[in-house]
């Protein structure tokens, strides 16, 4: 089909198809996709832009996995190799609480020394003592956790939930096409072992998000395979709250390479708002765009900026280190001539700034 006629059926509410959006990408107008984009965004969200504050916590960096995109991760060795103790890990939390925190995100590498009473005892410590959401615990933890126990995908997840956890990032998707994760992380769960924990987490009511990193070494149609996985799922459990993607960064890692321009991220980022019909939010990354770019993303379907990171280590770890208050961030979504308004990880408004 002719871009021209792909518009006139999206617009009458037709799904893209792969081929669809691989024609906007590669034919498409750049501002023309933007506006589509944007409406649809105005369409769900009208003008409010949304952030969450929250602190990341990174228990531990020691990881056996070893992906070649990784700049986070140490060996057992290694002298800057770490692990949290549970006190360490409380009194991040209280400082995050102090400083208007709704949000905790514990993330780490898979550590074999680690055994499953630890991440029970995290969260039930963190949750006897506040008020807080535990948003923690990415796919390929949770599979880890699966093998150290021999308990079923189910099963961990029902004993995190028990302990308290509130709903799992997305995080470990990278491409969700094996071509791409056997290069690029060979030792990490497969895609469909990715799909397969988000849907055990949504059958038992833990919801979650869902993510992508682009500008490894994907092609534009291993990008679309990626979302049509996420849009198949998303319609059978209706389990993700959001979209969340962000670009490659090749600094201090295996891999190496250069990084996306931001007009291919942006041009992205507008396709996913289309072809995501079944998502309510899409996320626009400032943590490895920057600020001002992470403000464009609001012109590129984008309704949502993410997080205040109280605490950020794994990007920086790739020698990217954007950081941001709230003041800057309300700033940044009234110049765009937006309403900034304060969320939770539900995605329920908590406060609006005028
Ligand atoms: S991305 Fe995650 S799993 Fe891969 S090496 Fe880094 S910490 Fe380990």
């Amino acid at each position: 089909m002719l871009v021209k006629q792909i518009i006139k059926s999206y617009q009458e509410g037709q799904r893209l198809k792969i081929e669809d959006a691989l024609v906007l990408i590669e034919k498409g107008d750049f501002l023309e996709v933007a506006r589509l984009a944007r409406l649809e965004a105005r369409k769900r969200h009208g003008n409010i832009v949304t952030f969450v504050i929250d602190r990341n916590i990174n228990y531990t960096n020691i990881c056996n996995v070893g992906c070649k995109f990784c700049a986070f991760y140490r060996r057992q060795e290694d002298k800057t190799a770490y692990v949290l103790s549970i006190p360490e890990i409380l009194t991040k939390v209280e400082e995050a609480v102090d400083l208007g925190a709704t949000q905790i995100m514990l993330q780490g590498g898979l550590n074999d020394n680690l055994d499953f009473t630890y991440y029970l005892d995290m969260i039930r410590s963190i949750k006897n003592k506040y008020d807080i959401t535990v948003h923690s615990f990415s796919p390929p933890e949770i599979y880890h956790m699966a093998e150290i126990t021999s308990l079923s995908i189910t099963g961990v997840l029902k004993k995190l939930k028990e302990a308290g956890l509130d709903s799992l990032p997305g995080g470990g998707a990278e491409i969700l096409v094996d071509r791409v994760r056997k290069y690029i992380s060979p030792r990490k769960i497969s895609a469909s072992q990715w799909l397969g924990v988000m849907e055990a987490a949504h059958n038992l009511g833990l919801k979650s998000t869902a993510t992508m990193m682009i500008g490894s070494m994907e092609t534009w149609i291993e990008r679309l395979e990626h979302l049509d996985k996420l849009r198949v799922l998303q319609d059978k459990t209706h389990g993700f709250r959001a979209f969340i993607s962000w670009t490659y960064q090749p600094g201090n890692t295996e891999l190496g390479g250069k990084k996306i321009s931001s007009y291919e991220y942006l041009k992205f980022l507008a396709v996913s708002r289309l072809f995501l019909d079944n998502f309510d939010h899409v996320q626009g990354s400032w943590v490895t765009q920057g600020p001002v770019i992470g403000q464009l993303t609001l012109a590129f379907g984008g309704n949502d900026l993410g997080s205040i990171m109280l605490e950020e280590n794994v990007v920086k770890a790739a020698g990217v280190n954007f950081q941001m208050k709230v003041q800057q961030m309300v700033d940044l979504i009234k110049s765009a001539g937006c309403k900034p308004a304060q969320r939770d990880t539900q995605y329920n408004i908590l406060r609006f700034f005028e």
